[in-house]
C-alpha cells in the first residue's frame, strides 16, 4: 500500500532520506546489493538485453528502486518496446533525475534514482504517446510491487 504524503511534507522527507542513502560508502553498497545490482546501480552497468526479469511483465503494480525502495514507475506506463529492457513512457514525477551521459562514444540521457543516486538506465525520444519518451530501464535496478 502506498502511503499518501501531503505535498508540503514530501520534499522534506525526500531530502532527509536522500542525504542518508547517498552517504553510503561503496563498501556499504556492496553489502546492501548483490553483485549484479551493484554493477548496474553503482557502476552504471547494463544488463544483457532480453535477460531481465521484468522485460515482459504485464501485471498491474509499481516498480521500485532496488537500491532504496523508492517508487519509480507505474505499470500503467510500461509498454512493449522490443528493445530487450523494461520500458516506460513516463516516470513518477520528481522520482528520477536525468543527466547527460557521453560514455561509450554516445550522447545519451542517463536516468538516475533521485533518492539514492542509483543508475537505472537511459531515456530516449522514440517512445509512444502521450510523452514520446522511452525510459529504458535495467530489470536489476527494479523491484516489482503487485497491485493488491
Ligand atoms: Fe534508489
Amino acid at each position: 500500500m502506498a502511503i499518501k504524503i501531503s505535498k508540503t511534507e514530501q520534499p522534506l522527507n525526500q531530502r532527509k532520506s536522500s542525504r542518508f542513502i547517498k552517504s553510503l560508502s561503496n563498501d556499504e553498497w556492496k553489502k546492501k546489493l548483490n553483485p549484479q545490482q551493484y554493477r548496474v546501480l553503482r557502476e552504471k552497468g547494463t544488463e544483457i538485453p532480453f535477460t531481465g526479469k521484468y522485460v515482459n511483465t504485464k501485471e498491474d503494480g509499481t516498480y521500485l528502486c532496488t537500491g532504496c525502495g523508492a517508487e519509480l514507475f507505474s505499470s500503467n506506463t510500461k509498454f512493449d518496446s522490443h528493445c530487450g529492457w523494461p520500458s516506460f513512457f513516463a516516470a513518477f514525477d520528481d522520482k528520477v533525475v536525468l543527466k547527460e551521459d557521453s560514455g561509450f562514444g554516445m550522447r545519451r540521457i542517463e536516468v538516475i534514482c533521485k533518492k539514492c543516486g542509483g543508475h537505472l538506465g537511459h531515456v530516449f525520444d522514440d517512445g509512444p504517446k502521450p510523452t514520446g519518451k522511452r525510459y529504458c530501464i535495467n530489470s536489476v535496478s527494479l523491484d516489482f510491487k503487485k497491485k493488491k
